[in-house]
């Protein structure tokens, strides 16, 4: 999916990296040769790459357009940021900037971002480096931070560096948070929280904690139909043949398989896309059951 439409309401999937692969177990530590091999049948060569059997994700976020208002849902990794120990996620350097600037989006046009959760890649465009100093990327953007997410990242980045993957999330606050909450542009929201409401669409940010202690959804209504932007509550579509397979940075693995499962009773066999930050190929698709689960059918176009 590049572009959905729900009434006068336009959604852009927007991808920072197209293909970003991982050994099985390095994403999953659970998963065992046979799902993977499974996946691979069941999904093909653009999820599961059939060459050395690594698991293909993507980084995508997505723009929001009103017609009163430009919404960015997660900011994908942004560029120059060291990630010494996350190395996934060091020093980018793609032209994110430029593929906004395509669908005619300049940075000062971002009246909104909403992050799903505080990692390093769902708020890295947060902000850039000007000068030597981070600014925000979104000048006049509304940074929307749900309280249980910021305080936990805050609350890491004040007990400093316990270990090399605390370290690498205090830099994540100190170079794409606390920027914006200098600049004055957060807003701090307790959940659930009201994004926007008017006649042409409702948009609301929702817990689906797990993953980290305060993820967010964020549902779309418009045009008599919704859209749910679901972050991390799922990384891979294989997950949907084991909604209980942790992902190695989930910090409550039991409650974030809770929250998976329960995003799968909601939306299951009804109308609502579904628009995760790092599945690949289509990218975005509809949860349908299947026999002893769910499987993920993919929205093209
Ligand atoms: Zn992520």
């Amino acid at each position: 999916m590049r572009t959905l439409e729900l009434g006068p309401v336009t959604v852009h999937r927007v991808i920072e990296l197209e293909r970003w692969p991982f050994a099985p177990a390095e994403m999953f530590p659970g998963i065992t040769e046979e799902q993977v091999r499974t996946a691979g049948r069941a999904l093909g060569a653009e999820h599961i790459d059939p060459r050395d059997g690594q698991i293909v994700m993507s980084i995508q976020t997505y723009v929001i357009r009103l017609p009163h208002a430009t919404v960015l849902v997660d900011t994908g990794n942004g560029n120059d940021k060291p990630r010494p120990t996350l190395r996934a996620h060091h020093m980018f350097r793609t032209g994110y900037l430029d593929r906004l600037g395509d669908l005619g989006i300049a940075p000062d046009d971002v009246d909104v971002v909403i992050s799903t959760h505080l990692h390093p890649d769902h708020c890295g465009w947060n902000t850039r480096l000007s000068g030597g100093a981070w600014v925000p990327t979104f000048p006049r953007a509304r940074h929307l931070f749900p309280r249980a997410e910021l305080d936990h990242l805050a609350a890491i980045h004040r007990a400093g560096p316990g270990d090399a993957v605390a370290a690498d999330l205090a830099r994540t606050f100190e170079d794409s948070v606390r920027p914006v909450l200098d600049a004055g542009r957060a807003a701090v929201v307790d959940t659930p929280h009201t994004v926007w409401s008017d006649d042409d669409a409702r948009i609301t940010v929702r817990d689906a904690p797990g993953h980290t202690p305060g993820h967010v959804v964020v549902e779309l209504d418009a045009g008599g139909r919704r859209a749910v932007f679901t972050g991390d509550v799922i990384h891979h579509p294989l997950q949907f043949a084991d909604l209980d397979l942790a992902q190695a940075g989930d910090h409550d693995p039991g409650l974030a398989a809770r929250t998976r499962r329960e995003l799968c009773e909601a939306y299951a066999d009804r109308d609502v896309v579904i628009l995760p930050a790092h599945f690949a190929g289509p990218g975005a698709g509809m949860i349908v059951r299947a026999s002893g689960g769910y499987r993920f059918d993919w929205l093209e176009g």
